[in-house]
Order: structure tokens, then sequence, then C-alpha cells
């Protein structure tokens, strides 16, 4: 996982895909996520990482299970709801 600018958040230190090879957050184009949203499915900080991505309006990579399209689709939903 990239360390944000401001340096690493607290529940990052739980995060599963500290684990793991990060390349499986960040699948190129036609490549699919699921491996990486299949690990999120598991990891106990998914909603922190998740508020965290969307917050910051993170345009790449699986985040909180999410991929960018999902995570847009979330935020839409939401505005709709709201
Ligand atoms: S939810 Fe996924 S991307 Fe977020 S910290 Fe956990 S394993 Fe990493």
């Amino acid at each position: 996982m990239p360390a944000p600018i401001d340096g690493p958040a607290d529940w990052e230190a739980d995060a599963i895909c500290r684990e793991v090879d990060p390349e499986l957050w960040f699948p190129d184009k036609g490549e699919h996520s699921k491996t990486a949203a299949a690990l999120c499915a598991h990891c106990p900080v998914d909603g922190e990482c998740l508020d965290a991505a969307l917050a910051r309006d993170e345009r790449y990579g699986v985040w909180g299970g999410l991929t960018t399209r999902q995570r847009d689709r979330l935020v839409a939903e939401r505005r709709r709801t709201a």
C-alpha cells in the first residue's frame, strides 16, 4: 500500500495488503481485481481504507475492496440518497 503524503495512518498497521505483493491492488487495464477484492474482504481495516480512499478521491487501484469504478458508483449512490 502506498503511504499517503502525510504518513501512514494508525489503521494501516493492520492492513492485510502490507503482507502481499502490492501489484495485486493495482491491476493493469483489462486485468481483473478479484484477488485483491477477495483479500480486502478479510481485512480488518477495510472500512477505514475505503473511507480514506473516498476522502482523497483515489483514482487508481483497489481500496477497501472496491475498484475506482465501484467507488465512483458508491459516491454517486450516496449523493442520490443524501
Ligand atoms: S481493505 Fe484492502 S486495500 Fe485496504 S488496507 Fe485492507 S487489504 Fe489493503
